[in-house]
C-alpha cells in the first residue's frame, strides 16, 4: 500500500486537471514504453511498470480519482519516496502537514485504504457479532499466452487482517484496556486546516478509543497482522481482460469468529509482441521479403499453443493480405477461433552484390529507371 504515498499525476505525466482521455492515452503509452516484455533488459520497467498501473487504476476510476484529489487537497501530503532521490515536495492546499506524521498509525497506506474503503471495520467502532471479514481485491497480471490457453500459476497476494491473538484489540489477551489519553475514548481526533476542520481516526488507540496496559505480542499492539498468502490460482481457458473470479473464504479473516471475507482476483491481459485478440480470433503479422512476396513461399506462424504451423504463401501476394489459419484460436466451449495472419512485405536495405546484380537486372528487364 505504500504506493498509495505517490504522486499518481506525475507518474502519468498528466496535470491534475486531466481529462480521462488524455489519462487514457499517458498511461497506454508508458504503459506500452515500460511493459516488462519490451524491456527484459532493464531492471527498473518492471517497478515503474507497476507504479504506471498503480496510478492508472486510481485515475481512471472517477470515485478513486476523487478521493485521491480530495486527500491530496486537504492533506498537502508528501510525497517524498523515503531513501529515494532528493524528490520534490508537492504541497497544495492547506499546506505543511504531512500524513507520516500519524506515527504508529501504520502510515499513509492504512488511512488510505480506510478512505477507499470506508466500511472497513477499524475506522469505526467495532460491532460485538461475529462477522464476516473484508474482501480483498487483487489484480493479476497474466501472459497473453496463459489467458489464451488457461492453465495455473502462483500468486502472492498481500493480506492484512485482524490479529487472532488479540482479536484485533491490539492488547495481549488478559490485558486490561484503559480509555485512550490522545483521544479522550473517542476514537477520532480533529485537524484543523485552514478553514478545514478534518475528523480521522486516532492514531493512538487507531480509532478505538482505548488502549491495552500491555501491547499483544504478535501485532505489536497494532491488532493487524500482515502476510502474503500463496496460492495456486486457476487461470480460465481464454480469459477476459478485466475479468473477474471470485474465491471464497481467501480474504481477510473474520472478527469474533466470523467467516474469512473473499479474495476478487480480476485478469489483466499483457499485451504480447506478436499476438493479438478479438473476441475468439488471434491475429498476428509476419514479415516477408520481396522474393517470397513475388515467388510465393512457405513461411512458419507461431500459434498461442506455443506450435508452429506452415502458412503457403501464393506467388504475387500483395502487403497486407490477410490469410485465415482455421483454428487455433481460443477455444471456448466446443468452439474455437481461427488465426490470422497478415503479411507485410519488408524491404532490404542491404543487398549483397550478386543481389544488387539481380534486382538491377530485373529492374532492367521491367524498363525500370533508378
Ligand atoms: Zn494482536
Ligand atoms: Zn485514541
Amino acid at each position: 500500500m505504500a504506493t498509495a504515498t505517490k504522486d499518481y499525476y506525475r507518474i502519468l505525466g498528466v496535470s491534475e486537471s486531466a481529462s480521462a482521455d488524455e489519462i487514457k492515452k499517458a498511461y497506454r503509452k508508458l504503459a506500452k514504453q515500460y511493459h516488462p516484455d519490451a524491456n527484459r533488459t532493464d531492471p527498473n520497467a518492471g517497478e515503474r511498470f507497476k507504479e504506471i498501473n498503480a496510478a492508472y487504476a486510481v485515475l481512471s476510476d472517477p470515485e478513486k480519482r476523487k478521493q485521491y484529489d480530495e486527500l491530496r487537497k486537504f492533506g498537502g501530503f508528501d510525497f517524498r519516496r523515503p531513501g529515494g532521490p532528493a524528490g520534490v515536495r508537492h504541497e497544495t492546499g492547506a499546506g505543511g502537514f504531512s500524513f507520516e506524521d500519524l506515527a504508529g498509525f501504520g502510515g499513509l497506506g492504512d488511512l488510505f485504504s480506510s478512505i477507499f474503503d470506508p466500511g472497513r471495520r477499524r475506522a469505526g467502532p467495532r460491532a460485538r457479532a461475529p462477522q464476516k471479514g473484508p474482501d480483498v481485491e487483487y489484480v493479476v497480471d497474466i501472459d497473453f499466452e496463459l489467458a489464451a490457453r488457461g492453465g495455473k500459476i502462483q500468486i502472492t497476494v498481500p493480506i492484512s487482517e485482524e490479529c487472532a491473538v488479540c482479536g484485533g484489540s491490539g492488547g495481549e489477551p488478559g490485558a486490561k484496556m484503559q480509555r485512550c489519553a490522545e483521544c479522550g475514548g473517542s476514537g477520532t481526533v480533529t485537524f484543523g486546516q485552514g478553514g478545514f476542520a478534518i475528523k480521522r481516526p486516532c492514531p493512538a488507540c487507531m480509532g478505538r478509543g482505548s488502549t491495552p496496559e500491555q501491547p499483544c505480542h504478535a501485532c505489536n499492539g497494532s491488532g493487524v497482522v500482515r502476510q502474503q498468502r500463496q496460492l495456486q490460482l486457476n487461470v480460465p481457458v481464454g480469459v477476459e481482460p478485466g475479468s473477474k473470479l471470485r474465491l471464497s473464504g481467501q480474504g481477510e479473516r473474520g472478527a469474533l469468529g466470523g467467516p474469512p471475507g473473499d479474495l476478487l482476483i480480476t485478469f489483466r491481459v499483457k499485451p504480447h509482441q506478436f499476438f493479438r485478440r478479438k473476441g475468439l480470433d488471434i491475429y498476428a503479422s509476419v514479415p516477408i521479403n520481396v522474393a517470397q512476396a513475388t515467388l510465393g513461399s512457405k513461411v512458419r506462424v507461431r500459434t498461442v499453443y506455443g506450435k508452429h504451423v506452415v502458412l503457403r504463401i501464393p506467388p504475387g501476394t500483395q502487403s497486407g493480405t490477410k490469410f485465415r489459419i482455421p483454428g487455433h484460436g481460443i477455444r471456448k466451449g466446443n468452439r474455437q477461433g481461427d488465426q490470422y495472419v497478415e503479411v507485410t512485405l519488408v524491404v532490404p536495405e542491404k543487398l549483397a552484390s550478386e543481389q544488387m546484380d539481380a534486382m538491377k537486372k530485373f529492374a532492367e528487364s521491367a524498363r525500370l529507371r533508378y
